[in-house]
């Protein structure tokens, strides 16, 4: 509990922030409204899920353990006093733009780019090929994917992209049902993966080594895979020898020694491989209904006008067998009803993390994380990211800036809120859920145990 709890709930001059979304971006933008702000300063926390976290419960993958505790953090700004959350409450549906316009002076989208970049190639839709997101948010037990197929029967998987969620998507086809048990995987994930017949992963760049976009630690990490070898081609790096890239930076650098080192490592004769490719753009999906293959064109590297390389294709072609494909080339956002949208870049309209729109800066509207600069950086990039943006919010508060809404007490909001989702999970009910996932995960040695549909979470929410 906070010692700062002086305004009584019919203080008038209560400053209340509404955050939409409980993810990383979110919680940081919380806890620096929190720490640096005037007393009277409340936030309520929107979140579409009865769960809070966003990509930390449903995006990293299930054997990072440590980077998922990192809620710890976000647990305590979520206790304050100053904050509540409104769990199962969907923006542009239960609650509206106009909803919080009336009673918040401010408001921060923390909503991310919750969907899958499309490649824009023949055979994208057939069968078999998956959206890299779609396959996260199944394995890490999202409601709104858990009811997805995916056929795991062939041999050979093809991941598009050179990201961390390629790696990730790489490493939980190769993983081992014995490791994958161990983790807070969502059960019908466990399922399917346990009986997976795919024994090679082939992780496809389109440009060079050094403009791969993984970071070190999750290059580093393919090593320890148990069953799996990683098989780096050193004719293909061969390809990319003198020339240098100006732009990179020094985890590029280091990508590039580290695949260097794969190259020239012999395979030590594990049953499954991870096969790390570079230069090669895929151009055609094949198949009949499902997929059987990838066309691939072989790439140069060309120096763009800032001195950054680009892929060029070349005449050659490859095709690659394949049972299943995996898209996994970035997200990007969706539009937010009544909130402004930059289509081309795919995030809320925003000059420095103010929404803009076409009448210019809108008052009281904020926006952080992916939301506001698109899917980059890792967890940790958000707090900066927050921080950032929520130093202006407390400029324009200061320069009387913000919303005006009628002044209403805690309760009379809640109970506004409540009218319009009765099943509101707030932050003592998704306690209750977490403490019953993890009863069950201790019962079988695992962290926890994910409910996947959210009338489990619901009714795991108000059992006392
Ligand atoms: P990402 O890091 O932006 O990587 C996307 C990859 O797709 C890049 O290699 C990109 O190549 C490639 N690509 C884009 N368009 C393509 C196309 N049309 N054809 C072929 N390749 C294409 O995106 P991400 O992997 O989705 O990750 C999103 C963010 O989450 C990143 O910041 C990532 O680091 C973070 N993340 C972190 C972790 C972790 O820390 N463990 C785990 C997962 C995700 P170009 O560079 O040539 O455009």
């Amino acid at each position: 509990m906070s010692d700062e709890t002086v305004a009584t709930d019919t203080d008038d001059a209560r400053v209340r922030v509404a955050i939409i979304g409980s993810g990383p971006a979110g919680s940081y933008a919380a806890a620096h409204l929190l720490r640096h702000s005037a007393r009277e300063l409340h936030v309520d926390v929107f979140e579409r899920l009865p769960t809070p976290w966003g990509l930390v419960r449903h995006g990293v993958a299930p054997d990072h353990p440590k980077i998922k505790s990192v809620t710890k953090i976000y647990e305590r700004t979520a206790e304050h006093d100053r904050q509540r959350l409104f769990g199962n409450v969907e923006f542009g549906r239960e609650i509206t733009l106009a909803d919080l316009r009336a009673h918040y002076h401010a408001i921060i989208y923390a909503v991310g780019t919750p969907v899958d970049r499309a490649l824009g190639i023949p055979g994208e839709e057939l069968g078999r090929s998956y959206a890299a997101t779609d396959f996260v948010g199944w394995y890490n037990g999202h409601p709104d994917f858990r009811d997805l197929r995916f056929d795991l029967s062939g041999e050979r998987a093809v991941v598009v992209g050179a990201g961390n969620v390629a790696l990730d998507v790489a490493r939980m086809l190769m993983l081992t049902e014995r490791e994958l048990a161990s983790t807070d995987i969502a059960d019908h994930a466990l399922e399917v993966l346990a009986t997976s017949q795919i024994r090679e992963v082939q992780v496809i760049a389109r440009r060079g080594p050094e403009q791969a976009a993984f970071t070190n630690p999750e290059l580093l990490e393919l090593a320890d895979l148990s069953e799996a070898d990683v098989v780096v081609d050193p004719d293909e790096l061969a390809l990319v020898d003198g020339l240098s890239d100006p732009t990179i930076d020094t985890t590029s650098r280091r990508n590039a020694e580290i695949l260097r080192e794969y190259a020239g490592t012999p395979p030590s004769g594990k049953p499954r491989r991870v096969v790390l490719r570079f230069l090669l753009s895929p151009i055609a999906i094949e198949g009949d209904r499902r997929v059987e293959g990838v066309t691939l064109a072989r790439n140069e590297l060309v120096a763009s006008e800032d001195g950054s390389m680009r892929a060029k294709a070349t005449d050659e072609r490859i095709s690659i067998p394949a049972h299943t494909v995996f898209r996994a080339i970035g997200y990007t956002g969706t539009p937010l009803p009544d909130v402004p949208f930059d289509e081309r870049l795919g995030v809320i309209s925003n000059v420095g993390g103010r929404v803009v729109g076409p009448e210019g800066v809108r008052r009281g509207e904020y926006v952080v994380g992916w939301a506001k600069r698109g899917p980059s950086g890792v967890i940790g990039t958000n707090k900066k990211d927050a921080n950032d943006t929520v130093e202006r919010l407390l400029e324009d508060l200061g320069g009387g800036r913000l919303l005006d809404p009628a002044p209403i007490t805690d309760a009379a909001l809640d109970a506004y809120i409540r009218e319009r989702q009765p099943s509101v999970v707030d932050y003592e009910d998704w306690a209750r859920i977490d403490k019953h996932e993890q009863k069950l995960g201790e019962q079988s040695g695992r962290p926890r145990v994910k409910l996947t549909r959210v009338q489990e979470m619901l009714a795991a929410a108000k059992r006392r």
